[in-house]
């Protein structure tokens, strides 16, 4: 079975969220499975720096809408075969993957994500210059959401499965946008690409594949709502026969605390004590005073409204006159991050704060902190709160999508089942949050719950395995159609 496996972020080569995360597991764990999984990938300058010897396959010259294009071949460390969309002109620059240094969206993204979509399409037809023809294409998310389109309309196309990792960016962009980027006319309607009058890659993707999986069984269902569906829930409703939910798994090598680089100490289920050693290291880093007893919350995210950061930052005087210590990484909106740091500043020694990205952080934070916090108004999956279980650091989280799907909450009957693996939140104000904040403190005091929610989350099967066999499935079904 050959699956090219088209994505615009895979871990470590180029990373802003989950995506980067899934598409570097999914694929490794695809290919242990026997699958011939096959990478597409931007040629950013991190992924050319990082891949140096790359070979030519084929050349695009002349396809309309775009630049010259080469397709460029290598095999990642981890054994998986890559192909790079070299476009200098469309990909080398500094700034982020959607986003210039100062976190404004390039202007043409629209052509760099549809040239990513295009030539997934033709490597998936009947057009592709490669010998190497795919059985499936995987595309994830609207930057390779057109792929499903140009597939409809190309000669012998292999069927498409479509992976929403976030509903919320759909990459709408003006009507022209259409014929410039070269879909057809009939593709450009509301039984198509069109939403509202304009060109939504999501749509597309949504309206032509072939089969849609989301991240977690609770957001397939969340976005077929008005709640959560962000315009495209009738859609949705509309394609259910061939919409699932497949819970991601996590990297269980990458984050490991019994083998992890970025940590002072390893530890495991069996032998829990090394993980004070990290507490310990974090609240040096951080500038915070260094106490074993004080319940220490940790959080890592992007900073946006999503993630329900401003809760956070609402309730962090009640929280540290718990009294509790915090720490916080991320990056995005600029606001919440001057409010971040300011608050740093008012509780120095108690709140400590990183802005930036920080991967080895991102880490030590899982392991040193006591409780993870991730009150995220939606999410589809998450990851955080997978590895902080795995770290024994057991999550609160708001009642969503992944989060419900991944996450047990402490109550006597959950503790007695030996399920209980965190705190569950319903109500998604300050009030719901520091209510379950307080829960989980006075969890933090009983050493024998505390021990138990921590074990039960540490021997949690997160990894791969199953969820992998259930995108080999899927691709299975299509290819008996
Ligand atoms: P999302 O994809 O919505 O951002 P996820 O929880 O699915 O959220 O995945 C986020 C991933 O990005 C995790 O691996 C998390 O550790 C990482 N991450 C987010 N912000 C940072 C940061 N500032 N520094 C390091 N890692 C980060």
């Amino acid at each position: 079975m050959r699956v090219l496996f088209a994505t615009s972020e895979a871990a470590p080569l180029i990373k802003t969220g989950g995506l980067a995360d899934v598409s570097a597991a999914l694929p490794a764990a695809l290919h242990g499975m026997g699958v011939d999984v096959r990478v597409l990938l931007p040629g950013y300058p991190q992924v050319l720096k990082a891949l140096p010897s790359l070979q030519t396959a084929a050349d695009f010259p002349a396809l309309p809408g775009f630049p010259h294009v080469r397709l460029l071949f290598g095999i990642l460390p981890d054994g998986v075969p890559l192909w790079v969309v070299e476009c200098p002109e469309l990909y080398l620059r500094g700034g982020g993957p959607y986003q210039d240094e100062h976190g404004v969206d390039w202007m043409d993204n629209a052509q760099r994500f549809g040239l990513l979509s295009k030539i997934a399409a033709v490597l998936g037809s009947a057009d592709s210059p490669l010998e190497w023809k795919p059985d499936v294409v995987h595309c994830s998310d609207w930057q390779t959401a057109l792929a499903p389109a140009y597939l409809h309309f190309a000669p012998g196309a292999a069927p498409c499965v479509m992976t929403v990792h976030n509903l919320a960016f759909q990459g709408v962009f003006p009507p022209q946008t259409a014929a410039e980027l070269g879909l057809p006319a009939e593709c450009f309607q509301p039984e198509g690409a069109e939403y509202y009058g304009e060109l939504s890659f999501m749509k597309a993707g949504l309206y032509y594949a072939d089969h849609i999986t989301t991240v977690s069984p609770s957001y397939a269902e969340e976005i077929q709502t008005d709640v959560l569906g962000f315009g495209m829930q009738g859609l949705l409703a509309h394609r259910r026969e061939v919409l699932s939910g497949i819970l991601n798994g996590i990297d269980t090598e990458e984050w490991n605390p019994a083998a992890d680089p970025n940590l002072v100490q390893a530890y495991d289920a069996a032998n829990i004590r090394g993980k004070s050693a990290n507490k310990r290291e974090l609240q040096r880093r951080m500038g915070l005073h260094v106490d074993p007893d004080v319940p220490l919350f940790g959080m890592v995210s992007r900073f946006t409204h999503q993630k329900g950061l401003d809760l956070v930052l609402e309730i962090a005087p009640q929280l540290v006159a718990l009294p509790a210590q915090l720490v916080l990484l991320g990056s995005g909106d600029a606001g919440m991050q001057r409010t971040v740091l300011e608050l740093s500043h008012r509780y120095s020694g108690q709140v400590g704060a990183y802005v930036g990205f920080d991967e080895g952080l991102s880490h030590l934070i899982e392991a040193g902190a006591d409780i993870f916090l991730m009150p995220s108004r939606f999410e589809p999956c998450g990851l955080n709160q997978m590895y902080s279980q795995r770290y024994g650091t057991p999550p609160v989280v708001h009642a969503t999508g992944g989060l419900i799907d991944t996450v047990v909450d402490c109550s006597a009957a959950s503790l007695k089942r030996g399920e209980a693996t965190g705190f569950v939140f319903d109500s998604m104000d300050a009030t719901g949050l520091l209510e379950a904040v307080r829960r989980a403190v006075v969890a933090y005091r009983n050493k024998k719950t505390w021990r138990a929610l921590q074990r039960n989350g540490m021997n949690k099967d997160f990894g791969w395995d199953k969820s992998a066999a259930a995108y080999r499935d899927i691709y299975l079904g299509l290819m008996r159609r």
